[in-house]
């Protein structure tokens, strides 16, 4: 079985890096399940794009801040077919400015169980199906991060920061952990791209405003992302572990 016969998982799959990382593994032959926390419409909206193109996928509602949901996307993942990739992609922001002495403990808890603990634990279900030791036929675990993780984002969203800076860590501990078991473990650290989660943070115009920053003088796109994001699941990429690639523009 070629690797691109299997299955990839990507949470938060319906919108943004996730939509343009499903649309472009579906075009090189995975079977891609379309993780989302509520908007069925746009999950839907990506399978039926994937779908047009002779491509598989199935959406599955699954909020990562829930194991139980996390335990549930995986099953459908089982029923889809042998599981080859996991894109740890789910990711939330706060709302911008706010300064860590004014951060309230549901903030941050919320932050860490979505972007960190929901990480942690599709990556725990996916080594139990891939690695070699547990009779799996190995595979590979990409994980989102952020610039943020290396500037720290004062005055703007700090505990995003720190969530971000936890991924970098776990792409390195847990890629190590399973080197050996065929499992290749890689992070991005995508810059400022174009997609609704500014909004979310209550700034929808905030990539272009900052867009002056970048030393390329420009935001990114979703789909630059996803290039680099098929790229890791690859062969091509067969030596890469433990590692995190900036794809940011120069910042
Ligand atoms: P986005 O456009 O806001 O899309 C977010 C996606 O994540 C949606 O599919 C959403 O599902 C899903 N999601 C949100 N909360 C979730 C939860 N609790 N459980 C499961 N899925 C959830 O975001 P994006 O910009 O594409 O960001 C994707 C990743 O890239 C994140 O990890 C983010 O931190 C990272 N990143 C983004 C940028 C950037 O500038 N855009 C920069 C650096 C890093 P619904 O559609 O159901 O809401």
């Amino acid at each position: 079985m070629r690797v691109t016969d299997r299955v990839v998982v990507i949470t938060g799959g319906s919108r943004g890096i996730g939509r343009a990382a499903a649309l472009a593994a579906a075009a090189r032959g995975y079977r891609i399940v379309v993780g989302y926390a509520s908007n069925e419409a746009a999950a839907k909206e990506v399978v039926a794009s994937i779908e047009a193109k002779n491509g598989k996928a199935i959406a599955v509602q699954c909020d990562v801040g829930k194991e139980s949901d996390i335990l549930r996307l995986f099953e459908a993942a089982d029923k889809f077919g042998t599981l080859g990739a996991l894109v740890n992609n789910a990711g939330i922001v706060g709302k911008s400015g706010v300064r860590v002495d004014e951060m309230s403990a549901e903030r941050i808890q919320e932050m860490m169980a979505v972007n960190v603990t929901g990480s942690i634990l599709c990556a725990r279900e996916a080594v139990k199906r891939m690695s070699t030791k547990h009779g799996g036929k190995g595979g590979v675990i990409v994980n989102i991060s952020s610039v943020a993780a290396k500037l720290g984002a004062p005055n703007t969203y700090v505990d995003y920061a720190a969530s971000k800076g936890a991924i970098d860590s776990f792409t390195l501990g847990l890629g190590l952990e399973v080197a050996g078991e065929g499992i290749r473990v890689a992070g991005i650290r995508p810059g400022l791209i174009d997609t609704e989660i500014h909004a979310a943070g209550g700034e929808p115009d905030r990539a272009h405003r900052l867009a002056h920053m970048v030393p390329m003088k420009r935001v990114g796109h979703a789909e630059e992302i996803a290039n680099a994001i098929v790229w890791l699941m690859s062969d091509d990429a067969s030596y890469v572990t433990s590692t995190t690639l900036d794809v940011s523009g120069g910042r």
